[in-house]
């Protein structure tokens, strides 16, 4: 479910609503581009009933964890997965729900800001409790006795919610519904003082502008990769700001319809003894002769560079990686009108490494019991755009067989 937020334009304070995935940020009425830059997760607030909003001192809120993502377990029995949305409380307290449930969908939240001048109180679950929770990797392994080689969050979007509460007549309000949650005399163990909005939970805006020539850069909201069409270069939104990422395109020809970007990661894996490519064909057994040049090959893994529901992501991370050596060889990227947005940040696409390792295992027990020490050493990215041809419901890669239900790539927009 996508979450909205509501949110002023930076520039002219007019009131625009945004997709709480989204970065960018482009205003309808002044038509300024900016980005949104923070140092940790996203901070919102469900909106206070009545006036109140935001100015009152009194306000109490209670921080909960928003996890959105695709998690994956490899254990004996193969590979599972599972989409999680979820809001879990981050204060355990008698009286306040253990999750937000749907409230965060049913309005429009509220970025935190330094003008919130209530009390918060203070996030005391750690995120690793949360996330195993979200995902009740129980429920995911199944049966027990069942032994578990690697876990991994993708894709994910954490951030934190807080439910702003009132004091009236010793009792602890919901101030958003106005109704009672907890008897104060319950509370009384509870550090209910809290503290005030912190400086570095505030969101910077900054310009949209080409570092190098001061164009406006062109992108969605989604999107994490902006290109410059007057000095043809692209740039990635880091935690830092604007970053030259280097981009490669696979020229297609003229059946080629659109550009799906990938993330090239090239790394050795000491553990595994994976330098080359021939070395990966080899430990993951693929029923292939290796080639002579696969040795002199680096390793890479090639990740979709762009959200996806999980099974077809890893199914389209394997087929990438595995048959790499059928493509051609990159060339500079130039501007182009149809390159799919990149969603997936290179962070997230870099935690999928052990599991294209299991998924493209032949034999299972040759692998998988290898991948808890199987660490990647000496990474280095590339943004690599692959030609995909229309099949009418689906994309099509010709070289490595790719396929990706168009209604899938559409869905992926929202995970
Ligand atoms: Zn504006
Ligand atoms: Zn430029």
């Amino acid at each position: 479910m996508e979450i909205k937020v509501e949110q002023p334009c930076p520039q002219c304070g007019g009131k625009i609503t945004l997709d709480a995935t989204h970065r960018l940020l482009t205003c309808p009425y002044c038509g300024v581009k900016s980005f949104l830059q923070s140092k940790g997760p996203f901070r919102y607030t469900l909106p206070v009933g009545g006036s109140s909003i935001g100015s009152n001192e009194s306000l109490l809120y209670a921080p909960f964890i928003r996890f959105k993502g695709n998690v994956f377990l490899v254990s004996d029995t193969g590979i599972s997965y599972r989409v999680v949305d979820t809001t879990q409380e981050g204060f355990p307290m008698p009286g306040l729900p253990p999750s937000l449930g749907l409230r965060p969908q049913a309005m429009n939240l509220l970025r935190l800001n330094n003008g919130n001048r209530g009390r918060f109180l203070r996030l005391s679950r750690k995120l690793p409790v949360i996330l195993e929770k979200a995902a009740r990797i129980n429920a995911l392994t199944g049966k027990g006795g069942k032994q578990v080689y690697h876990r991994a969050y993708i894709g994910e979007d954490i951030s934190y919610i807080y439910l702003p509460m009132l004091r009236e007549n010793d009792c602890l309000v919901d101030a958003v519904t106005d109704t009672s949650l907890v008897d104060c005399k319950q509370t009384r163990a509870f550090p209910l003082k809290g503290s005030k909005f912190n400086s570095r939970w505030q969101v910077n805006f900054l310009a949209t502008l080409c570092p190098r020539c001061g164009w406006n850069l062109d992108g969605e909201g989604d999107c994490l990769v902006l290109s410059c069409r007057n000095c043809d270069t692209t740039w990635y939104l880091g935690k830092k700001g604007l970053e030259r990422i280097p981009c490669k395109i696979i020229p297609g020809d003229s059946d080629t319809r659109l550009y799906l970007a990938f993330w090239k990661i090239s790394a050795h894996i000491p553990s595994m003894k994976i330098w080359s490519f021939a070395d990966f064909m080899e430990r993951t057994n693929q029923p292939v002769l290796t080639g002579k040049l696969w040795r002199e090959r680096v390793m890479s893994f090639w990740i979709p560079a762009f959200k996806l529901r999980p099974k077809i992501f890893l199914q389209s991370a394997r087929q990438a990686t595995v048959n790499q050596w059928l493509l051609p060889e990159s060339q500079e990227l130039h501007t182009l009108p149809n390159l799919y947005p990149v969603t997936l940040p290179f962070n997230e696409a870099r935690q999928a490494l052990k599991l294209v390792l299991a998924a493209a295992a032949v034999s299972r027990k040759s692998v998988f019991p290898k991948l808890p020490g199987a660490d990647a050493e000496n990474i280095t990215t590339q943004l690599v755009y692959l030609p995909f041809v229309d099949r009418k419901y689906d994309w099509m890669q010709p070289r490595t067989g790719i396929v990706i239900a168009k209604s899938i790539l559409q869905l992926g927009r929202h995970l």
